[in-house]
């Protein structure tokens, strides 16, 4: 995963507005898309032929981005679908925008998320969730496809299944010769899972989807002291950040939404008196999750001067 974009309502010049880039597979899928968000890709990564983007909510910084992001699109003569993901009102939303995209030579489809919703991606889902903002607003989690148990070769050999076919109806669940799977196939492993959770007040609902989660990226807007701000305004503070990930058991806490008002150590150290497995993401930084056999996350430093285009 990537970070396109780590400032929370207005950007400033380190920092562009939310958009979080997930790399899956082949598969390259946005959440949030604040203005300057092509740029923010074009100056790092390049952009991406995008297959779908999830927006949380439409307060104009989690999606301003997306008009001259279609618009691109188009004049690349882009000609794959893109799907757009959001909580209902997208519909209306890209009505109004009509007049300024205008008509795509690619098809664009729009869908209108239920509170737990579910979109299907080869080996892995996309998630949302309701979260608690001023408006309505969901959190979104990867959730990648439990893998099979690991596959014992020395003990089915040990038991007299030969090499080869045997082996793979073993692995599909069958017995042979009296060799069943259980003895040979280890207990299916938990796939990855990332939650994103966008702007929000400390809510269950990101403790239950981000439980047990590789990385769970959370929004920090304020820190304790402005703790009554951040209730009014249906944000956290990096504290109560930290306490959601304690709850959940997350690997690793990266935060994100930043206020101008704060510096980002103080952000980090606050949180890390709860929960010490946090950063503060900054502009460019990327996570590398690989599965859990085989190490924990693992941050990716920005190279230190952005590509010219
Ligand atoms: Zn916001
Ligand atoms: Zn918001």
């Amino acid at each position: 995963m990537f970070f396109a974009g780590t400032a929370g309502s207005v950007p400033t010049p380190r920092r562009g507005l939310p958009a979080l880039l997930l790399r899956a597979g082949g598969d390259r899928i946005l959440l949030d898309c604040g203005e300057g968000t092509q740029q923010q890709l074009l100056r790092s990564i390049g952009l991406p032929e995008l297959d779908a983007i999830f927006i949380t909510h439409y307060h104009l910084d989690h999606w301003l981005g997306i008009v001259g992001m279609l618009k691109t699109f188009d004049l690349r003569a882009r000609e794959r679908t893109l799907d757009v993901y959001g909580p209902p009102g997208l519909k209306g939303l890209f009505h109004n925008l009509k007049p300024l995209i205008g008509r795509t030579f690619y098809p664009l489809n729009v869908h209108e998320l239920e509170p737990h919703g579910e979109v299907r991606f080869g080996g892995y889902v996309i998630a949302s969730f309701p979260v608690k903002h001023r408006v309505d607003a969901y959190g979104y989690a990867f959730i990648e496809d439990d893998r099979p148990g690991r596959f014992d070769v020395e003990e089915a050999r040990r038991l007299g299944v030969t090499e080869g076919p045997d082996f793979g109806r073993l692995q599909r669940g069958e017995t042979v010769n009296g060799v069943s799977p259980e003895q040979v196939v280890g207990p299916a492993r938990h796939g990855r899972r990332i939650v994103y959770t966008g702007d929000t007040s400390p809510v269950q609902t990101v403790e239950v989807y981000a439980h047990k989660a590789e990385v769970l990226v959370h929004e920090a807007t304020f820190l304790e002291d402005d703790r009554a701000r951040a209730r009014e305004t249906g944000h956290s503070t990096a504290r109560q950040a930290a306490l959601a990930a304690q709850a959940a058991e997350v690997k690793l806490l990266a935060l994100t939404h930043l206020s101008t008002r704060y510096f980002p150590r103080d952000i980090r150290d606050e949180a890390r008196a709860v929960f010490e497995h946090t950063i503060v993401a900054r502009d460019f930084e990327a996570i590398d999750v690989p599965f859990p056999e085989r190490g924990e996350p693992r941050v990716i430093k920005p190279e230190p001067e952005p590509r010219d285009q």
